[in-house]
């Protein structure tokens, strides 16, 4: 069965990172549905069997385990809805221990800080060593990371990845990617970014997306759009890679577990100094097939939420990606393949009908003006 995981499983046989696995409640306990291609089994386990405790740095995990087979199966969920889910629908009997374990922690914590906080610092960090390599651990860190700290390792990136280019303040172009992202982020719910979106001076046909809202697509890319829906199709795919923190995964993935200890600590600082190191790579880090899919997909239905007409992103991509275009930069950093390009398609058969509202602009005034502030450069 094709499901997304929510749990680590450990116990006998499986791997010391854990299995990853999926876990649902029913009124009288968990099933746990293994992922496709593990050696764990499908089981359900009543409440009864089960003894609980928190875990994790945090003590914001829920730690379940029970007998199965004669040797002890433990769980660590994570989700705080599943979490929740858990304390509500479980017998009280069985949470009261979890609310005693919560308790003695936060005296054990009270009284022993600085002891706790080194210790639990080395489990987490030999956990860490272990877990590393799983992308739930990338996720896990990532889910930490505060708003105002992307914000901030965005900006700084932004300012120094656009240094020495030439960032266009007016224009017709300008206006138009102006409108193009009004139109997007009006029809995003629940948005704690404030996007911003700069048209660089530039013949490189491409654009990228930096954690924190930042969104730069180059004149290049501009001039090669037959339409204002196209070049929408290319910002809704980087805006939607700044909404999944794709750019976050991809930075504590390549940074590792430095990037994941920041993040547990809570040095900023730290975590944006190692950015730094990494220096412009941040601007062509490259997605990978997972991140690109999962854009083009929520790419595609805020297209259509915003009236813009999807078809403009798909035909675009198809049309960079023919051959004789192989240096369109934009795929070195967001790979094309033929599987991208179907999933597109079926997609867009997917989405609602709805009737595209033109934009304000004239794509062929827009082009005009791109022509002349070339010229006059
Ligand atoms: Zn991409």
């Amino acid at each position: 069965m094709n499901v997304t995981p929510n749990a680590l499983c450990f116990g006998d046989g499986l791997p010391g990172a854990g299995a990853p696995c999926h876990v649902t409640l029913s009124a009288d306990g968990l099933r746990l549905i293994p992922l496709e291609g593990s050696q764990l089994a499908e089981e359900s386990v009543a409440f009864a069997a089960l003894t609980v405790a928190s875990g994790g740095l945090d003590h914001d995990q829920l730690v379940v385990s029970w007998m199965t087979g004669g040797s002890t199966c433990t769980l660590y969920l994570k989700d705080p809805a599943m979490i929740v889910a858990f304390r509500r629908t479980a017998p009280s009997g069985l949470t009261a221990s979890l609310e005693r374990a919560a308790d003695h922690v936060r005296r054990a914590r009270h009284s022993h800080r600085l002891f706790w906080g080194s210790a639990a610092g080395i489990v987490v960090g030999l956990g860490l060593l272990i877990w590393f390599g799983s992308d739930l651990i990338v996720e896990w860190a990532v889910a930490r990371i505060p708003i105002e700290w992307e914000q901030t390792l965005g900006a700084t990136i932004y300012q120094d990845a656009l240094s020495k280019e030439t960032v266009l303040k007016e224009g017709r172009e300008v206006d138009a990617v102006q409108e193009m992202t009004q139109r997007m982020t009006d029809k995003i719910l629940h948005n704690p970014y404030k996007f911003q979106v700069s048209v660089v001076q530039s013949p490189v046909v491409n654009a990228f997306a930096l954690p924190g809202g930042y969104v730069v697509v180059f004149t290049g890319l501009l001039k090669k759009a037959e339409s204002g829906e196209e070049v929408a199709g290319v910002l809704s795919h980087e805006l939607n890679h700044v909404l999944q923190r794709h750019g976050l995964e991809r930075m504590v993935k390549t940074l590792g577990l430095a990037a994941v200890i920041s993040i547990v600590v809570g040095d900023q600082r730290g975590l944006i100094g190692l950015a730094k190191e990494l220096g412009m790579n941040l601007a062509t880090l490259k997605f990978g097939r997972e991140q690109e899919t999962e854009a083009d997909v929520t790419g595609i239905r805020l297209l259509s939420d915003a009236r813009i007409a999807p078809e403009g992103m798909i035909g675009f991509f198809e049309r960079l990606s023919e051959k004789g275009q192989a240096r369109v930069e934009l795929f070195s950093t967001h790979p094309m393949s033929a599987a991208r390009a179907e999933r597109l398609k079926v997609e867009l058969a997917a989405l609602p009908k709805r009737s595209p509202e033109p934009f304000t602009f004239e794509w062929k005034s827009v082009q005009e003006s791109l022509a002349k502030s070339e010229f006059n450069k």
